[in-house]
C-alpha cells in the first residue's frame, strides 16, 4: 500500500471542475466567431490567403477590428504580439487596448497594429545578431496560429525578426522548416498522390513534469533558482515499488488536472491524456496531435498554465529535465507524422502493396535523413537539464537511433536482400482463452521504451527532448533533414527515369539504395545497455555526453549545407544559435554552481559546525562523568564530518578558481568546455559531501526539505 498522504489535501468529496462541450476553443479567435465578427470581404480575404496571397493592410484592418470586438466582448483590456526568442520561453509586452480621448476610452486595434511591432527588445539573446546600439527588433503577426485571450490579455501569435530581417526566434526557421518539407514532399508524392497539393508534419506532445508541494519548494533555494536539486540525500522510498506509475491520482493532483484540462479545453488545447508517471510526485499529460505550429505554441502555451494552475492548488509545478538525482527525470515526447491536405497520414503502413509501397518509400527518406543528420538532431536535445537526464536508465541514451520494430525490421530485410516488396502484416488476433473477454489485437510493432527515435505505428515518437524544452529546434531539424532527404530521393528518381528505367523500377531501386545507405541507424536492441555505446561507437554513429561537444554539429559543414539549401537558416543565423546555445549552457551551469555555493555556505556548513560543536561538548562531558578519554563513536563521527567539511571547504575554494579561469576565457566554446570539465565533477563532489552530512546530521538541521518530503508529501 501507498503511504496515506496522497489524500492528506482531500476535503473529503473528489472535487469536479465543470466543463462544456461549447466551452472548447472560447478563448480562441477561429472557427464560428470568425463568421460572427468578420465581414464577408474579410473571409474571403482569408480564404484567399489560405490558397497563398498575402494579406494586404485592408484586410489586416478588417480582421484586427473584429479580433478587437470579439476580445473586447470577452472582456481583454490588452493586446500582445506572442512570440518565441531564444530563451525558449515566449514574450510578450501588453499593450492596452484602447486609447483615452477626451477623457473617454475608445477601444480600438488596427491593421498595422496587428501586423506589425517595435518591442525595445535588445535584452533578448541573439547570438550577436545584434548588438544594444543597433536594436531595432520587430514582431510580426502570424495567422497560421490562431490568437486566444490569456488572463485578460488578447494575444496575437507572432515571429520575431531583426532590423537586417534575420530570425531572432523559433518561429520564422520553423514555418521556413514546414515550408521547406511541404515542396521537397510533393516532389515524391506527385509518383504516389497526384493530387496532394501541401504536406504538413504533425505533432503529439507528451508532457512530463513533477509537482510538489509549494511551501517545500519555496525552502529550496535550488528549486527556485536552477530548476532542480543540487544537493539532497536519496530517499529511503523512492519509486522502487514502481506503485506510482499509473497509480490513481491524488486528490489535490486531480483537482489541479480537472483545472489545468478546463483552462486548456477554453484555450483549445485538445488535452487528452493524463496520468501518474513512473517516479514519486512525477505526472503526464499529452494533448492529441495537432498542425506542428500550432502544437509548440500550444505546448508553450500549456507549461505556462501548468505552472499557474499549479500555483492555485498550493502546488509548484517542476519542468526541469532532472529535478530530483536518482529517480526518473523527465522528457517530452514529440510524436510527429506527416498528412496531407487530403488527410493522409504518411506513416500509417497502408493495406494494400500500393499504399504500403508508398509507406516504404516514406520510411526510407526518414531513415536517411535521419542518419544523415544523427548528430544535428543530437545537438537540438543537448541542454544543460538533459545532460542529467540522457542516459540515466529511464530516458533514451545521448546516441540518436531508430527502433522500427521486427515486422518492418524484417520487412526492410527482405527488401535488400531479395530486391522485392514484402507485404507489412496488419494487427492480429491474440488468443486470450477467455470467452468473455472480446479479442485484444497484437499491434505489428512493439513498443521499444529505451529507443529515443522510435516508430510506434503511425508515427515516429522523438523522446529525447527534454521536459522544459522549446520543441521547435528538434523539429526544425526534423523537418529540414527528412526535406532534404525528399529532395534527394526525387533527384535520384529523376536521374533514374532519364537514364531509361521505369517509373517503378526507379522509385524501389532509389527507396532500397536509402535503406541501404542508413542502415546503422537502426537498432531495435536495448539503448541503456553499455554494449550498445560500444556497438554504435563501431557503426560510426555520433557519441557525446557533452553539450558542448553535441553543439558542435549546429556549425558542421553537412548542417550548413542543409540549412542554407532549404533557406532554413542563413550561415549567420545559424551561427547565432550555437553561440546562444553555448552561452546559455554556460550561463546555466555558472548559476548552479552559485546556487550551490550559497547552499554550503548558508545552509551545509552552519549546520555540519553546529552539529560538530554539540558532539564535542557532549562527548566531553561524557567523559568527564565517566572519567577516561572522550568515546570512540562521537570521535569518529566528528572526524567524519570533519572529512566532509573539508571536502566542502577544498570545493569552495576551487569553484572561486574555476570562475575566475572562465572569466579570463574569451571565446564561449571554451568556456562551455570548461564548464563541462571543471564545474560539472566540482558540483558532484561537492554534493556527495553535503548528502552524506545530510545523512549523518539531525533531520532539518540544514533547513532544506529532505527528498522524501518533497516527493511524498502531497
Ligand atoms: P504513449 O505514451 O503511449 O506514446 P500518449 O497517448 O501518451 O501515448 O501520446 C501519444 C501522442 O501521439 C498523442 O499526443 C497523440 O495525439 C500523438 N499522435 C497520435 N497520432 C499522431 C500523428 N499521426 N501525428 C502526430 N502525433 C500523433
Ligand atoms: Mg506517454
Amino acid at each position: 500500500m501507498r503511504p496515506g498522504e496522497k489524500f492528506a489535501h482531500s476535503n473529503g468529496t473528489l472535487t469536479a471542475v465543470r466543463r462544456e462541450k461549447s466551452e472548447f476553443g472560447e478563448l480562441v479567435f477561429a472557427g464560428e466567431v470568425l463568421r460572427q465578427y468578420l465581414s464577408d470581404s474579410a473571409l474571403e480575404g482569408l480564404r484567399r490567403w489560405e490558397e497563398g496571397e498575402p494579406i494586404s493592410l485592408a484586410l489586416a484592418d478588417e480582421i484586427a477590428n473584429g479580433m478587437r470586438q470579439w476580445a473586447e466582448d470577452r472582456g481583454a483590456t490588452h493586446y500582445t504580439h506572442w512570440f518565441h526568442p531564444l530563451t525558449g520561453l515566449t514574450a510578450e509586452k501588453h499593450e492596452a487596448l484602447y486609447e483615452v480621448i477626451d477623457g473617454k476610452p475608445l477601444y480600438a486595434l488596427n491593421g498595422s497594429e496587428l501586423l506589425q511591432q517595435e518591442p525595445d527588445a535588445s535584452s533578448f539573446p541573439s547570438g550577436g545578431l545584434r548588438s544594444t546600439f543597433e536594436a531595432r527588433g520587430y514582431t510580426a503577426w502570424d495567422p497560421t496560429s490562431p490568437p486566444f485571450i490569456y488572463g485578460h490579455t488578447l494575444c496575437i501569435p507572432s515571429v520575431y525578426i531583426s532590423f537586417t530581417g534575420e530570425a531572432l526566434d523559433y518561429k520564422v526557421p520553423l514555418l521556413r522548416s514546414i515550408e521547406a518539407l511541404s515542396q521537397a514532399a510533393l516532389r515524391v508524392l506527385r509518383y504516389f498522390l497526384p493530387g496532394v497539393r501541401r504536406v504538413t508534419p504533425t505533432l503529439g506532445i507528451e508532457q512530463e513534469f513533477f509537482l510538489i508541494d509549494r511551501a517545500l519548494y519555496w525552502r529550496r533555494p535550488d528549486l527556485y533558482l536552477t530548476g532542480r536539486t543540487l544537493i539532497g540525500a536519496p530517499s529511503p522510498r523512492g519509486q522502487q515499488m514502481e506503485d506510482h506509475y499509473f497509480g490513481s491520482i491524488p486528490s489535490r493532483v486531480l483537482a489541479f488536472f480537472e483545472k489545468l484540462e478546463r483552462e486548456a479545453w477554453r484555450l483549445g488545447i485538445p488535452l487528452k491524456t493524463r496520468h501518474n508517471e513512473v517516479a514519486p510526485a512525477q505526472y503526464e499529460c499529452a494533448p492529441t496531435f495537432e498542425d506542428i505550429n500550432i502544437a509548440i505554441d500550444h505546448n508553450q502555451l500549456l507549461m505556462d498554465l501548468i505552472q499557474r494552475v499549479a500555483a492555485e492548488h498550493g502546488l509548484a509545478s517542476l519542468l526541469h529535465e532532472k529535478p530530483f538525482a536518482g529517480i526518473n527525470g523527465s522528457g517530452k515526447h514529440n510524436n510527429w507524422s506527416l498528412r496531407t491536405d487530403t488527410g493522409i497520414n504518411l506513416l500509417s503502413p497502408g493495406k494494400t502493396a500500393k499504399d504500403q509501397f508508398r509507406f516504404l518509400v516514406v520510411l526510407s527518406i526518414i531513415l536517411r535523413a535521419i542518419h544523415r543528420h544523427a548528430a544535428l538532431l543530437r545537438a537540438t536535445f543537448a541542454t544543460p537539464g538533459n545532460e542529467h537526464r540522457l542516459g540515466g536508465n529511464e530516458a533514451p541514451p545521448a546516441i540518436l537511433s531508430v527502433f522500427l520494430g521486427e515486422t518492418l525490421s524484417k520487412a526492410i530485410d527482405t527488401i535488400e536482400s531479395t530486391a522485392t516488396q514484402p507485404p507489412i502484416a496488419e494487427k492480429q488476433p491474440m488468443p486470450l482463452a477467455i470467452p468473455k473477454i472480446p479479442a485484444v489485437f497484437r499491434d505489428n510493432t512493439d513498443r521499444n521504451r529505451t529507443s529515443p527515435f522510435a516508430f510506434t505505428g503511425n508515427k515516429f515518437e522523438l523522446r529525447a527532448v527534454g521536459a522544459s524544452a522549446h520543441c521547435a529546434p528538434a523539429m526544425i531539424v526534423l523537418n529540414a533533414a527528412v526535406a532534404e532527404a525528399f529532395h534527394d530521393f526525387a533527384d535520384a528518381v529523376e536521374a533514374a527515369l532519364k537514364a531509361g528505367k521505369s517509373r517503378q523500377q526507379a522509385l524501389f531501386e532509389t527507396m532500397r539504395a536509402f535503406f541501404v545507405e542508413s542502415r546503422a541507424i537502426r537498432f531495435d536492441g536495448n539503448n541503456y545497455s553499455a554494449e550498445w555505446v560500444a556497438e554504435a561507437q563501431r557503426r560510426g554513429l555520433p557519441v557525446t555526453s557533452s553539450t558542448p561537444e553535441a553543439l558542435k554539429a549546429y556549425i558542421s559543414p553537412s548542417s550548413r549545407q542543409l540549412f542554407t539549401r532549404l533557406h532554413v537558416f542563413s550561415e549567420t543565423e545559424l551561427h547565432a544559435r550555437y553561440e546562444v546555445r553555448l552561452e546559455r549552457y554556460v550561463k546555466a551551469l555558472r548559476i548552479e554552481l552559485n546556487a550551490l555555493r550559497s547552499l554550503v555556505r548558508q545552509h551545509v556548513l552552519p549546520a555540519a559546525f553546529q552539529y560538530q560543536m554539540t558532539i564535542a561538548q557532549a562527548a566531553l562531558q561524557v567523559s568527564q562523568a565517566l572519567g577516561g578519554n572522550p568515546p570512540e563513536p562521537q570521535k569518529s563521527l566528528l572526524k567524519t564530518i570533519q572529512t566532509h567539511i573539508d571536502t566542502l571547504h577544498a570545493g569552495l575554494e576551487e569553484a572561486e578558481q574555476v570562475e575566475r579561469l572562465i572569466d579570463e576565457t574569451s571565446e564561449v566554446h571554451a568556456q562551455a568546455e570548461l564548464c563541462y570539465e571543471r564545474v560539472r565533477p566540482l558540483m558532484e563532489r561537492m554534493r556527495q559531501a553535503c548528502d552524506a552530512l545530510e545523512q549523518l546530521l539531525p533531520a532539518g538541521a540544514s533547513g532544506l526539505p529532505s527528498y522524501a518530503e518533497m516527493l511524498f508529501y502531497l
